[in-house]
């Protein structure tokens, strides 16, 4: 019988080593869980628009492609095995690579194996690391899997560490490496990766792939279908839906932005979403590009025009992103670090912790989420441009996401679990493995298996990053009375309120003594003040 290999949204990749045993190819395009949730019409326009460019591209390479549009992926089979196997699904010999989501690999089996079928789990060849690499680093000397590790209550019996995790990988795969020795000699730059830009600077120019005709279809279609979140307008959309593209984004990001990269990694510049990032997790997450492929790009970039940590200034008379201009080693064991550190780390987390993970809420947060990240509507400046540009662009970069988006919601109180599918509909690079290992854990501190503090910040932290502030009505210098910042308020309430919890975690010694000289007055007015920001922030008048 025929091999199928059936390959999920996210599975995008035309080299997998699966694709090499199997005879034909299927891919199912359900649409239900779209009809359930208001997600942006970006994410739904490039999942759908890659998965159908994907389905061309292996037919113009000669494959034998069914590609089958239903409500669910059980309708999807039921049409397969009808079309394509006479109704005998025990004829198909059918397989799947691992899905990231949690569980999902036993669901769709069940739902094959009802209908008289198998379903064979491949490796998901589209990580680098696999849950025994994991095992081995994390297991201990016996390699003995770790249990369940967070529990009801969100508490962590273990925390996994990705630094530790990071130069683990580091020296198994070779990359950045001499030797056993970190190339330059340190394992991470981070401390030169904290600048912001001067007035006026401006980033090299996002790589931008015009929607085509499939595209552009398939964005009317999502409108038409579904009620959506977000801009209507396709004007924004730029991001790769094939693999060509992708791979030309990757080229176009280690030629033009690599250089600025690392150093302006975490400012947040008013009217510039974008930035120095890679914009490459859309083009990863659905497996156009391997993880393997940007590291081993930036390592050969640094190889060729390689310079001393922070000997690169972007903004200097050299500057201006060409193939020539220099790669600082803090701007690529910078970039390194995100993928090979934190994204393989977060899917590890993941798919121990779960399914306790998603429900985590350590902190016993239960407030519904402001209506300003769904309207934008709002006086705070970071916020607003941090929600602005989630709805115009179904992307934010990393110090927004979590210094801003998490941080208010953690501040403000918000349930983890309803800021988590927040997450999940706006942007579009979510998928439930890398927003809730980074929602949940990392932004909400709803468990501290990752982290052994929350990343909780007053305003000082966003005007030191941003210069949102400087046009922002409230003053980020006043804590308490009408017009001081939010942030500054609902950041010492929120160290109150939660001190049980919080005093005795690590590294949160020093926040505990400014807390501890204030006294009792002015406490007062902070909690009022911090009282009527919520009720502003939840009548959607902030
Ligand atoms: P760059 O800054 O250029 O980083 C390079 C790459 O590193 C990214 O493309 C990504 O693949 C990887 N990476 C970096 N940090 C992480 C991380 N913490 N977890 C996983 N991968 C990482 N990433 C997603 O892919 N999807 C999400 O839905 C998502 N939600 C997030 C929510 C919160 C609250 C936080 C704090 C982080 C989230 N991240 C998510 C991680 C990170 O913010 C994004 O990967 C990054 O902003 C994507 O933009 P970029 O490609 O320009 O990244």
């Amino acid at each position: 019988d025929d091999a199928v290999l059936w390959l999920l949204g996210d599975q995008l990749n035309p080299d997998l080593d699966a694709l090499d045993d199997a005879d034909r190819v299927l891919l199912i395009e359900a649409h239900g869980f779209a009809d359930r949730k208001p997600y942006h019409a970006h994410k739904l326009t490039l999942v759908f628009s890659s998965m159908r460019h994907f389905r061309d591209a292996l037919r113009d390479r000669g494959r034998d492609v069914t590609y089958v549009k239903a409500e669910s992926f059980g309708e999807g089979l039921d049409a397969f095995f009808d079309d394509e196997f006479d109704g005998a699904p025990a004829d198909a010999d059918l397989r799947l690579m691992r899905p990231a989501s949690h569980g999902a690999g036993d669901r769709l089996r069940d739902l094959v194996a009802e209908r008289g079928g198998s379903l064979e789990l491949l490796d998901n060849e589209l990580f680098w690391t696999t849950p025994a690499d994991w095992r081995e680093w994390a297991g201990g000397p016996d390699g003995e899997a770790p249990e369940p590790i967070v529990g009801a209550d969100g508490s962590a019996d273990r925390r996994y560490r990705q630094e530790n995790w990071y130069r683990h990988v580091r020296r198994e795969t070779g990359v950045l490496m001499e030797g056993d020795e970190p190339v330059g000699g340190e394992w991470n730059y981070d401390d030169l990766n904290r600048e912001t830009p001067p007035d006026g600077w401006e980033p090299p120019e996002r790589p931008r792939f015009e929607p085509d005709d499939l595209t552009r279809e398939t964005h009317a279609w999502v409108r038409e279908r579904f009620d959506t979140w977000g801009t209507d307008s396709l004007a924004g959309f730029a991001w790769p839906v094939t693999r060509a593209e992708a791979r030309e984004a990757l080229d176009a990001f280690v030629r033009d932005r690599l250089p600025s990269f690392g150093r302006y990694e975490d400012a947040m510049v008013e009217g510039e979403p974008f930035l120095s990032h890679s914009l490459l997790s859309p083009a990863i997450n659905l497996g156009l590009l391997d993880p393997r492929e940007p590291v081993r790009a930036v390592e050969a970039a640094y190889a060729e025009r390689g310079v001393e940590p922070g000997a690169y200034d972007p903004t200097g008379d050299d500057a201006g992103g060409t193939d020539r201009s220099p790669v600082p080693l803090n701007a690529a064991e910078g970039f390194v670090r995100q993928v090979i550190g934190w994204r393989e780390f977060t899917r590890h987390v993941y798919r121990e912790a779960m399914p306790a993970l998603a429900s985590a809420n350590q902190l016993d947060q239960s407030r519904p989420l402001p209506p300003a990240y769904w309207d934008g509507d709002t006086e705070m400046r970071c916020l607003s441009e941090a929600v602005g540009h989630v709805r115009e662009y179904g992307y934010a970069h990393h110090i927004e996401r979590l210094m801003v988006l998490s941080n208010v919601a953690l501040l403000y109180g918000t349930d983890p679990a309803e800021l988590n599918e927040w997450f999940h509909l706006g942007f579009v690079d979510a998928y439930h493995w890398v927003t809730t290992p980074n929602v949940v854990a990392m932004g909400s501190f709803g468990t501290d298996v990752l982290s052994s503090k929350p990343y909780a910040a007053s305003g000082s932290y966003v005007n030191r990053m941003s210069d949102y502030c400087a046009s922002c009505p409230y003053a980020v210098s006043r804590t308490t009375g009408e017009g001081a910042c939010p942030l500054n308020a609902l950041y010492w309430d929120f160290l109150a309120e939660k001190e049980e919890a919080l005093r005795g975690t690590g590294r949160m010694g020093l926040m505990y003594s400014h807390l501890d000289d204030k006294d009792e007055s002015e406490l007062t007015t902070i909690r009022e003040r911090a009282v009527a920001v919520r009720e502003m922030a939840a009548s959607g008048e902030l």
